[in-house]
């Protein structure tokens, strides 16, 4: 377990050994939480065990390639992913794949870049002026994934994460069930406007376990949700 300790934990999917562990002793040098595992087919349970800040994610891996586990992974997480493959020439094929990667590596890399790849990415992806909206009792900490009520841990699922980090970009604003599904799945061909719901229902009561009695998410009936932490109740 993790959750004891406050480093952002970066999770590495290598099978070369020697490589995973250069990697893990820059990154913990670096302030970061290394986990490494080997296998593909272990990503997915192990992004969920270990709730990473970011994925370093190889490309050819036993039991599964990253192409196949970037894929899974953004049907449930929009975690970052940095793609390391062996080739240059790979990145164009991959780029045109859109796996939704949020950079690529090519090997052989220094350390150092990747830990400069890894800042960059997190800064990127975690830039949302977030945040301090008055009288909003949730904070998030979109790098670390966590949410708090009233300085109190929430413990909110991945796509949940996602559900409330969208609709606090803009509150008062009505996302449609549409753009929400577009937001928190990269492949929503098998997901249905009733997963939202579904997934909004949690949240929600998520929400009303930590803050009886103040709606903050609310349903606009036939059209989608707003976040409107003082909005009186719908
Ligand atoms: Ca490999």
């Amino acid at each position: 377990m993790t959750d004891i300790d406050d480093r952002p934990v970066v999770l590495i999917v290598e099978d070369e050994p020697k490589l995973s562990r250069l990697l893990a002793d820059y990154l913990h040098a670096a302030g970061f939480f290394p986990v490494i595992i080997e296998r593909g087919d272990e990503a997915l349970e192990a992004v969920q065990e270990h709730e990473p800040a970011l994925i370093l994610l190889d490309l050819n891996l036993p039991g599964m390639d990253g192409i196949a586990v970037c894929r899974q992974l953004r049907k449930v997480s929009r975690v970052p992913v940095i793609m390391v493959t062996a080739r240059t020439e790979e990145v164009d094929r991959l780029l045109g794949l859109d796996l939704g990667a949020d950079d690529y590596i090519c090997k052989p890399f220094s350390p150092r870049e990747v830990i400069a790849r890894v800042r960059a990415v997190l800064r990127r992806t975690s830039a949302s002026p977030d945040d301090v909206s008055r009288g909003d009792p949730v904070r998030m900490d979109t790098e670390a994934r966590r949410a708090e009520i009233n300085s109190r841990p929430v413990n909110l699922t991945g796509v949940e994460f996602e559900l409330l980090r969208t609709l606090r970009e803009r509150p008062g604003r009505v996302y449609s069930r549409a753009e929400l599904l577009d937001r928190i799945y990269t492949d929503y061909r098998d997901v249905s406007d009733r997963a939202v719901d579904s997934h909004i229902k949690n949240l929600r009561r998520k929400l009303d376990t930590a803050l009886p009695g103040r709606e903050l998410i609310h349903s606009v009936y036939g059209v989608g949700y707003r976040y409107e932490p003082e909005a009186a109740g719908d």
